[in-house]
């Protein structure tokens, strides 16, 4: 498994993507576009949205936002251009019939919330609209990206994954947390190697794995640390003293202090 972690700052999150191959492209707003190869600089200064890698090569695209209505750009490798107005969310993506972006633009069939992904069976673009919500006996796994046998998405905190042996789990890429505003998962899956792409907007880092299924799946997740029903802190940073004849216990600080 290896990860590339990207801090960012400002209002608008560090959005981005990444292919198995090891191409990646993440937005830092207001500052640079960070590569595999080398950083680019944003289109006018200004902040990437819904930014998307090509299937191929060295383009990725992005909605830029201004005083004036969206517009999709594309770097080519060495240039920005202009791919025409864009409107809503997750505006752009790349088509798989000739590689070359296509835009959302709030008009059937994307509506207002764009693609979610390139479906890898049928080569059909995906709308983010019907993979918003599970349905019903389906995972509980919003906004998410599917194969047959693997499903991964938002769960109410983490990113939660699903696949045909293991069933569900909840965990983060970036400290294996279970919780956190985890959000705009991009997920690009060859065989049996996947990049997975998360935007932490608490800790304003977008992170990049590249990971085995087996990998993914084998990640374990930590138990919930729990809170103490009396100060209302973690139980794990209470005080640990010995028991006599062996073994320890956790000290609550209104036990030793006065309530
Ligand atoms: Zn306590």
């Amino acid at each position: 498994m290896r990860q590339v972690v990207v801090q960012w700052t400002g209002g608008i999150p560090g959005y981005g993507d990444a292919r198995v191959d090891g191409r990646y492209a993440i937005s830092r707003p207001g500052i640079e576009i960070v590569t595999d190869a080398g950083t680019v600089p944003q289109f006018e200064n200004r902040s990437a949205y819904f930014l998307r890698v090509a299937n191929s090569g060295p383009r990725f695209a992005a909605a830029y936002s201004s005083a004036q209505p969206d517009r999709a750009k594309e770097w080519t490798g060495s240039a920005w251009e202009d791919r025409g107005l864009s409107c809503g969310m997750n505006p752009v993506i790349y088509s798989a019939a000739n590689g070359l972006v296509v835009v959302a633009k709030c008009v059937a069939p994307t509506g207002a919330q764009g693609w979610r992904y390139l479906d890898d069976a049928t080569g059909q673009l995906v709308t983010a609209e019907s993979t918003y919500a599970p349905k019903v006996g389906e995972p509980q796994i919003w906004e998410y990206t599917a194969w047959p046998d693997f499903r991964i998405g938002q769960g109410q905190t983490g990113v939660k994954v699903w696949s045909q042996p293991t069933g569900t789990k909840a965990f983060s890429f970036e400290a294996l947390r279970a919780t956190g505003q985890l959000r705009n998962i991009h997920a690009r899956r060859v065989g049996n190697d996947v990049a997975i792409t998360v935007v932490d907007y608490d800790q304003h880092l977008t992170t990049v794995t590249w990971a085995t299924m087996g990998e993914i799946l084998g990640i374990t997740v930590p138990p919930p640390n729990p809170l103490c029903t009396r100060c209302g802190r973690p139980k794990a940073d209470h005080l640990r003293v010995p028991l006599v004849g062996g073994g320890e216990t956790a000290v609550c600080p209104r036990n030793v202090y006065a309530v």
